[in-house]
């Protein structure tokens, strides 16, 4: 009598009975096998946290080299911070008297300077799960936005919802300075927009375990929460901190009395005072001292002169113009440009100040046509000079631009 060798029905109590070679399986056993075979598909995960490459410090900061331009200080705090960061993990059974703590990172700078492209980077070397969420979502409509907790339920679904992963993934929080206090006097105005969001956002900073609704959006009753421990996720918080030179300006004026002062007044570089940011000028721009404290990785970007702008237009690995000409290629056509129209893009940039992010904005104005006629033609190579890029910008205005 025929038998299912793996659960041992026979053949009449089946639908189907499969032969093998020496021996015998049923219908619903191989509906079964399916479905052990898909859970743990499922739960082989894309990010493998073994794996992980802990490069040193200058090495990291080498990496970062090839896709951001300029900003050597941030880079270097940055990498140490990742490195101490993953070092921190990596070790983590072996217990040990010296508990090793988390360092969060606040970047300081204006916009488009390359925040963001920062985090993103380090994500992309460190192959673990990253998302970026904006903190003004939190606040809008102050009690009515989202709960806190959904910061995080954009990690969990980047990390396929392999939860080990997301634990020990990268956040980036943007625009960290829209949740400060807006008045000065704290015991006045508690206002639960900016105050109500920074204890929130201290949970998640301080490490503890959250719970994440898997869909986002607010809580509600029926949706089931998943827990997630925040311990070994790192926090990196970005913000333009608009007017914080001021109070930086106030701190340094102060400080510099006595013997001496004269001296270290000249020293000052007025044209750039972010890079004497401290903590205590975070503090007086209305953060509380609870979450400077656990953002204890403070840096700054500077803004983008010319050359820098000139720079990202061609050297970063993915630059725009490397990018293009990539697209170009695809149809077999060889695409160049002349030096003076980089710098007439630039310009351009200057003029509508557009900053880094107008430098793609303009290669596509000028760019437009090229792409839309040359893959019916039989050209094979586009040569964009002054010329050419002016025409195509004449009839412009910075309206046009649009600024993604
Ligand atoms: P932020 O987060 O500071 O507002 P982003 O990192 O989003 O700015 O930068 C906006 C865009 O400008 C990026 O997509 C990038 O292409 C470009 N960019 C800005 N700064 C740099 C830089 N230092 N090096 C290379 N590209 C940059």
């Amino acid at each position: 009598m025929d038998k299912c060798s793996f659960c041992g029905r026979e053949k009449s109590e089946t639908n189907l009975l499969i032969a093998g070679i020496s021996g015998h399986i049923c219908d619903s056993c191989v509906e079964q096998a399916h479905d052990i075979i898909l859970d743990e598909l499922k739960k082989k995960s894309n990010f493998d946290l073994g794996s992980i490459k802990l490069l040193k410090p200058k090495e990291i900061k080498a990496f970062l080299d090839q896709y951001v331009i300029g900003q050597d200080e941030a880079k270097k705090f940055l990498s140490v911070a990742v490195y101490n960061h993953y070092k921190r993990l990596l070790s983590i059974s072996k217990t040990d008297d010296v508990e090793l703590e988390k360092s969060n990172i606040i970047l300081v700078g204006e916009t488009g300077t390359g925040k963001t492209l920062l985090a993103r980077t380090i994500a992309k070397m460190l192959h673990v799960p990253f998302t970026i969420v904006d903190a003004t979502i939190l606040t809008e409509a102050g009690y009515v936005g989202e709960d806190i907790e959904s910061i995080l339920t954009r990690l969990l679904q980047n990390a396929d919802y392999d939860i080990k992963a997301a634990e020990k993934g990268i956040v980036f929080i943007d625009e960290i300075d829209k949740i400060a206090r807006k008045g000065d006097n704290p015991s006045i105005t508690r206002d639960v927009s900016g105050e109500g969001v920074q204890q929130g956002l201290l949970k998640l900073l301080e490490g503890s375990i959250v719970n994440v609704p898997p869909q986002g959006g607010r809580k509600h009753p029926e949706q089931k929460l998943i827990p997630v421990d925040t311990k070994n996720i790192l926090f990196i918080c970005g913000g333009a901190f608009d007017g914080v030179e001021k109070k930086i300006g106030q701190r340094l004026n102060t400080k510099v009395v006595g013997y001496g002062a004269q001296q270290n007044m000249e020293k000052i570089d007025r044209e750039n005072l972010l890079q004497y940011i401290a903590p205590q000028d975070l503090k007086s721009f209305g953060l509380i001292p609870e979450i400077i404290g656990r953002l204890p990785v403070l840096t700054y970007l500077n803004p983008l002169d010319r050359e820098t702008l000139r720079n990202i237009l061609t050297e970063p690995k993915n630059s725009i113009i490397k990018q293009y000409v990539k697209l170009f290629e695809i149809d077999d056509i060889k695409l160049s440009f002349s030096e003076e129209t980089y710098e007439f893009i630039v310009d351009k940039a200057i003029e509508f100040k557009l900053g880094a992010r107008g430098l793609r904005s303009i290669c596509e104005l000028i760019m437009i046509d090229a792409m839309y006629e040359l893959p019916s033609k039989n050209e094979k190579e586009i040569h964009i000079d002054l010329e050419y890029a002016k025409h195509k910008l004449q009839h412009t205005d910075s309206k046009r631009l649009k600024v993604a």
